[in-house]
């Protein structure tokens, strides 16, 4: 162990956080091990082929329910994930405060499932639906129910998950019953930011504000093609603040990296926190 950055580059990243304060920021690839599949795939920068935009979302009502059909399916599965261990390294890493929080671009929420406290959430929840007509706020679960009292049977058939928790169907989606607003009869929506929506403000400005009370970046299974974690690494790289990147396969933000570490999150997490004890 006289110099184990030369071998080891998770030893150089442990050397890189030790005795900093840590903003880790999180892809689709931290989820990955626990069942959610990266729709980009491990290490690609191609987006999915037909992702949800939220403009058909809100024009297209025959759009909607087939979003929702599709949705059915998926939380079954979706809703039952669990944190795997790259969770669990990165809350434990909290408790010690050497992570001050996490910005997160997953919507699964298994970041606080892990114990995680101070999270952001970028991109929203799934497991929170809101009304796009009053603005009220209602379980994911609680329109699960609605929904399967609606669609009797529906969900015996079998479903590809989809990252967004949506799922290809064999079934004729025009026969889905949707469910609406149960306080004004709106038309409900799952509280995550759809491609073509930006990141509500006062999400983004909650982000600045974790990343601004840290003094090293650590990116944990994001290929960072989407801006909105990307801007990250670009404001960390004005300011000189050393950056680490854990992901199988390449990111945009390998370029400003200071460590890179190609892995998969789940492995190289914990061998992280042993690291740093
Ligand atoms: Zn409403």
């Amino acid at each position: 162990m006289s110099n184990p950055s030369t071998n080891d580059p998770v030893s150089e990243l442990a050397g890189l956080l030790r005795g900093r304060r840590t903003v880790v920021l999180t892809g689709a690839g931290c989820s990955t091990e626990s069942g959610i599949p990266d729709y980009r795939g491990e290490g690609s920068r191609e987006r999915a082929k037909n992702p949800m935009q939220w403009r058909s979302f809100r024009d297209d009502a025959v759009l909607r329910r087939r979003y929702w059909a599709r949705a059915f399916v998926g939380w079954e599965r979706f809703g039952r994930a669990r944190p795997n261990e790259a969770h669990l390294a990165l809350a434990e890493l909290e408790s010690r405060g050497a992570v001050r929080g996490i910005i997160t671009q997953n919507v699964d929420r298994l970041h606080r499932a892990a114990g995680s406290k101070k999270v952001v959430e970028l991109h929203g929840a799934l497991a929170e639906v809101r009304c796009l007509g009053c603005g009220a706020f209602e379980d994911r679960d609680s329109v699960q129910r609605r929904l399967a009292e609606k669609n009797p049977g529906w969900l015996a058939s079998t479903a590809e998950l989809a990252p967004d928790g949506d799922a290809e169907l064999g079934q004729d989606f025009e026969r889905f019953v949707i469910v609406a607003c149960q306080r004004c009869g709106g038309v409900i929506r799952p509280n995550v930011v759809f491609f073509g929506e930006g990141v509500p403000r006062p999400i983004l400005e909650s982000a600045w504000a974790v990343f601004d009370e840290a003094d090293v970046l650590l990116v944990v299974g994001s290929s960072l093609a989407v801006f909105s974690g990307f801007r990250f690494v670009k404001k960390a790289a004005s300011r000189a603040m050393p950056v680490g990147i854990v992901n199988r396969g390449e990111t945009r933000g390998d370029p400003s990296a200071r460590v890179l570490v190609d892995g998969r999150a789940g492995h190289v997490l914990p061998r992280l926190l042993t690291l740093l004890e």
